[in-house]
């Protein structure tokens, strides 16, 4: 087959790979314990299934405006000026099935070929992806493990160039749980205004994911970032809705009629019950959201202490999201063929941390969503392969 050659330039997130894997070897009659998919293993809140069971049968099944109901649109600004303590309005916001195609619309709509983009690295796959697609430049910056896999503040400001057009946060992190401070952000918001050009794409969809009390800051907030910052965020993880496909982006009122004009070409509009169901998520009881960041922190501390006791692992308390990313060298494997191994030996599915990319050699993420029996019985099953530490 002769396909365009822009899709040689196209990643993937072999998440999805290992899972079909994973399913495959289930198939078999083996039993796999899944650390490798980052979604919630909680149910939907079921106010929030009800409001999008009832937004069906009320007829909310037609075409909406392409960047969402105003209704929703209005609760997303609301939403986001409290807890970002900036003013939003409701025609800065632009609804898209799922808080990925933000990804996509804003490098598609910013970034021409040549230009550079700075990112995670390791980082959300599709970052990388999205970029070379575009045939930008990716420039990669690190998460040092001895900082709690905080970003590189000083690399990240190293890396700014005339051609920098977009630079990409993302915190709460995937794959590290890495989380950013306020000082790092307004080291990062001050070097970014010295670039004429140049936006920041803030992933925030973790962001309710936090071990610490308080809110986590957004650049977005800080001095002259209201203007070039897109915040991406969506109901997936906080509310356990990644089958629903509901996330938003927050940016200035000129480039979000350009992501519009993206989604009116791509999906025409997000299901409609989908966005009445995000309505009620945002105003409705907020009990499940709390009691599921609860037991996810119950889950983080047995997943730390149980890796740290399989013979060459060493993994550090992450501060956000649902994964940890022990550093693996010590077992002598090198992370894929160590991947490889523990679902082909002994069922336990996760991911090499080089499917974020190159700078993830050394390491392997696990998703903690899965019960604590079974965080506890994959710990038991390394532990039996590898040694005990
Ligand atoms: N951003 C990060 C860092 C993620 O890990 C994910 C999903 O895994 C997303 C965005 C996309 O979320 P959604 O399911 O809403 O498209």
């Amino acid at each position: 087959m002769k396909l365009a050659k822009r899709m040689a330039n196209l990643g993937t997130e072999t998440a999805f790979e290992v899972l079909a894997r994973a399913k495959a070897l289930e198939a078999e009659g083996r039993d796999v314990i899944h650390l490798e998919i980052g979604e919630p293993d909680f149910d939907t809140p079921s106010n929030v299934v009800e409001a999008g069971a009832r937004a069906m049968r009320s007829g909310f099944t037609h075409y909406t405006p392409s960047a969402g109901m105003p209704v929703l649109r209005e609760a997303i600004a609301l939403d986001v000026s409290r807890t970002r303590g900036i003013p939003v309005h409701a025609d800065e916001v632009v609804v898209c099935p799922g808080a990925k195609p933000i990804m996509f619309f804003s490098v598609l709509a910013l970034v021409d070929e040549g230009d550079e983009v700075v990112y995670p690295n390791p980082g959300f796959p599709i970052y990388e992806s999205m970029i070379r697609f575009v045939g930008a430049k990716p420039v990669p910056v690190r998460l040092p493990e001895e900082k709690d896999f905080r970003l590189d503040v000083d690399g990240l400001i190293a890396s700014l160039t005339p051609r920098t057009r977009l630079v990409i946060l993302n915190s709460p992190q995937n794959p590290t749980g890495g989380v950013l401070e306020t000082s790092d952000l307004d080291r990062i918001a001050k070097a970014v205004q010295g670039l004429p050009e140049c936006w920041v794409l803030s992933d925030e969809i973790y962001r309710r994911i936090l071990y610490a009390p308080g809110e986590h800051p957004s650049i977005a907030a800080r001095a002259g970032m209201r203007e070039r910052t897109i915040v991406l965020d969506g109901f997936s993880k906080s509310f356990a809705m990644t089958g629903w496909r509901l996330g938003y982006g927050v940016m200035p009122k000129d480039l979000a009629a350009h992501v519009s004009r993206l989604m009116t070409n791509s999906n025409s509009c997000t299901a409609t019950f989908t966005q009445v169901a995000g309505v009620e998520a945002l105003q409705g009881d907020q009990a499940s959201v709390e009691k599921m960041v609860g037991e996810f922190s119950k889950r983080r501390d047995a997943i730390v202490k149980g890796l740290n006791s399989v013979k060459g692992f060493r993994c550090r308390t992450p501060l956000g999201a649902f994964y940890v990313f022990p550093n693996v060298t010590g077992t002598g494997k090198g992370s894929k063929p160590l991947q490889d191994l523990l679902l082909q030996e002994v069922g336990v599915a996760c991911l090499a941390g080089t499917s974020f990319g190159a700078n993830g050699e050394g390491y392997l993420r696990f998703s903690y969503a899965n019960s604590l029996e079974r965080i506890e019985a994959a710990v038991e099953r390394m532990r039996k392969l590898l040694g005990a530490a």
